[in-house]
């Protein structure tokens, strides 16, 4: 069965490995003659698989024993609300870097009696990189940043101080993809469909004294209804919970975060050095906040960049269009993509080149 090169922003590119594991166990799960799918939530096979998951994860990002680990649903879209329902009592800072972050604040300022302050923003630059974040004032609840911005491709490889301000981190696209110190953090959420596995399932770290701050008005949105009930309030999204507990595995088998970074910034590296060399190709990106996950590059010209993807695509590189809202081309580049991936698109890139330069 012939793969295709999936530079997708998500859902993701998955490691094969994973995927014939999924497969294999597809009918009957461990002997039980049952799919993992068809397993009740309640039952002992289904807590081996989410207590396994959870201590996968915690290994992997030392996530330390004050902290909650939650499996929820709604996506990384709906902590835009969560964070501020369960976390804002009057005042909250957000830093504005993208597309991503501008729907976080927007969600936020729905939240009725709390205060939304931009503390800072990458507006000036286009994007283009991340800004320098000012020490938050001591009497906000939380200062909001997004880790890594996937349509803008910026990250913020080192969290900005916030004292004795609780960090909240939409680490959607780069979770797992680049070591961060869990306690730098107050709370770190991410959809699980770009590093992590199938959509539908959504983690949120949290440290247990940001826990039951607030009475919310719906059981669901409420962290401590979701940590006193160990994320089985009611049904979770059991297959990607599971698909996620393989993904854990094969990260831990291949070396953990530490390792992953590495073989990430490999793949970037030579696809940057590409765009760089190159008099075709640029990057808009500033180099000091240039993501390992998500390279957006550009020709300059949009029928160009249109016949790129055309003729990339019939090559088998698939979903390299660049957002709308930047143009040209993206490739992703999670933790499952291979590295062999990004030579070959480096050496189409060039050939490209060559063809239209004549
Ligand atoms: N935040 C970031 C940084 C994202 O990249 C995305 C999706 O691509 C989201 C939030 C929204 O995630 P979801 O679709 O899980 O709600």
């Amino acid at each position: 069965m012939k793969r295709v090169y999936n530079f997708s922003a998500g859902p993701a590119v998955l490691p094969e490995s994973v995927l014939k594991k999924v497969q294999e166990e597809l009918l009957s799960y461990q002997g039980s003659g049952m799919s993992v799918m068809e397993l009740s939530h309640r039952s002992s096979l289904f807590q081996s698989i989410i207590d396994d998951a959870e201590a996968l994860l915690r290994e992997l990002m030392e996530i330390p024993s004050n902290y909650k680990v939650l499996f929820l649903q709604g996506g990384a879209s709906l902590q835009f609300s969560m964070v501020p329902m369960n976390l804002g009592k009057q005042k909250a800072a957000y830093v504005n870097t993208g597309s991503w972050s501008k729907k976080a604040i927007s969600e936020a300022k729905k939240i009725k009696g709390l205060e939304i302050e931009e503390i800072a923003s990458a507006a000036e630059t286009n994007f283009t990189t991340v800004p320098t974040v000012p020490m938050v004032s001591q009497d906000m609840d939380y200062l909001h940043i997004t880790t890594n911005n996937t349509i803008e491709g910026t990250t913020f490889f080192v969290p900005p101080a916030a004292g004795k301000v609780p960090l909240v981190a939409d680490m959607s696209s780069n979770i797992l993809s680049s070591q961060y110190t869990v306690s730098d953090f107050g709370l770190i959420y991410a959809g699980a469909q770009k590093n992590i596995g199938p959509a539908g399932l959504t983690i949120v770290i949290i440290r247990e004294d940001l826990i039951g701050l607030n009475e919310t008005s719906s059981a669901m949105l409420d962290y401590k209804i979701q940590a006193d009930n160990h994320s089985l309030y009611n049904t979770p999204p059991t297959f990607s919970i599971y698909v996620a507990k393989l993904v854990f595995e094969w990260l831990k088998d291949l070396g953990g975060v530490a390792k992953m970074e590495k073989m990430n910034r490999k793949k970037a590296e030579l696809l940057y050095s590409t765009i760089d060399a190159s008099s075709l190709y640029a990057s808009p990106v500033e180099k000091s906040a240039r993501s390992l996950t998500n390279i957006p590059f550009i020709t300059g010209k949009s029928e160009l960049d249109k016949q790129f993807i055309e003729e990339a695509e019939a090559a088998g590189f698939l979903n390299l269009k660049g957002h709308r809202s930047v143009g040209g081309m993206r490739a992703s580049l999670y933790n499952a993509f291979p590295f062999e991936g990004v030579q070959a698109l480096v050496a189409f890139m060039q050939a490209f080149e060559e063809k239209v330069r004549g």
